[in-house]
């Protein structure tokens, strides 16, 4: 085995692979690495990478655009699912912050009045546009179904699609919101382009449209900070995508880590 990635919703310890606080799952101080190792009877030459999802997924997103030439050096992933994170890729980095902790979009106060957060505040944004939030709004009657975060993300586009007076309304209200979420990091920021993730790349053509007027009233910079707010082609995978890069990188980094397969095909040498 070349190493285990994990993506985690929630602020984790990546240099010891340990997640300080979950508030969707919920866990506090897990130390997932150690666990991993163990269970799994790991050598400690094996990589046991844990990280945030958001930013795994922006770094899939931002390799994907390097691979596109596309000359992109800022970008801001959006995750879609329970919880609402932040990826951020500024200068052509990840921007963790002094402990790792960066991009907690999904809990920055948007509506004092409104309903209690998984973090135990009121009114976050995740509030307003994670998950639940969006089938609350565009489709009551599943709010109480045990479907994984893919199938209820299906659901709302082909309600929208079907054309669904109740799908299209919460759909634009979540697309207000969302607007009002990406125009916090387009002010704080000014990144080039906006990747939407999760249940948000399922729904884009539904909330992508309110989310840039909304942008187009807030970005304080106007028309010259107006940047692109486009669906992930990675859907929900991309944070895997973005874990398994991270022990790609590991494994150039230093080939040896990979162990020879005795078993597997022959060497040149060994058929000449
Ligand atoms: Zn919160």
């Amino acid at each position: 085995m070349a190493g285990v990635g994990v993506a985690v919703p929630g602020l984790v310890d990546v240099p010891s692979g340990t997640v300080r606080y979950a508030p969707n799952l919920p866990w506090q101080d897990v130390p997932i690495a150690d666990w991993l190792r163990r269970r799994l009877d790991l050598g400690t030459d094996v990589p046991v990478a844990v990280d945030n999802e958001a930013n795994l997924a922006a770094l899939a997103e931002f390799g994907s655009e390097n691979d596109a030439a596309s000359n992109l050096s800022n970008l801001v992933y959006l995750t879609g699912e329970t919880g609402v994170g932040a990826g951020l890729v500024a200068d052509g980095r990840l921007l963790r912050g002094a402990d790792g902790f960066s991009g907690e979009i999904g809990h920055i106060p948007v509506d004092p009045s409104g309903s209690r957060c998984g973090c135990g505040q009121i009114g976050c944004l995740e509030t307003r546009i994670g998950l639940m939030a969006a089938v609350r709004t565009a489709a009551p009657d599943l709010a109480g179904e045990a479907l994984d975060p893919e199938d209820l993300a299906q659901a709302l586009r082909e309600r929208a699609e079907s054309g669904d007076p109740q799908a299209l309304s919460g759909l634009d209200e979540i697309g207000r919101w969302l607007g009002v979420g990406v125009s916090i990091v387009v002010n704080m920021l000014n990144p080039e382009k906006v990747v939407l993730g999760g249940y948000f790349a399922t729904v884009a053509p539904y909330v992508v449209p309110t989310a840039m007027r909304e942008l187009r009233n807030r970005a304080v910079a106007g028309e010259a900070a107006i940047c692109r707010i486009a669906a992930s082609a990675f859907g929900f995978t991309a944070a895997a995508r973005g874990a398994t890069s991270v022990i790609a990188e590991e494994v150039f980094r230093d080939p040896s880590r990979v162990p020879v397969d005795p078993d597997g095909p022959a060497r040149s040498e060994d058929t000449a």
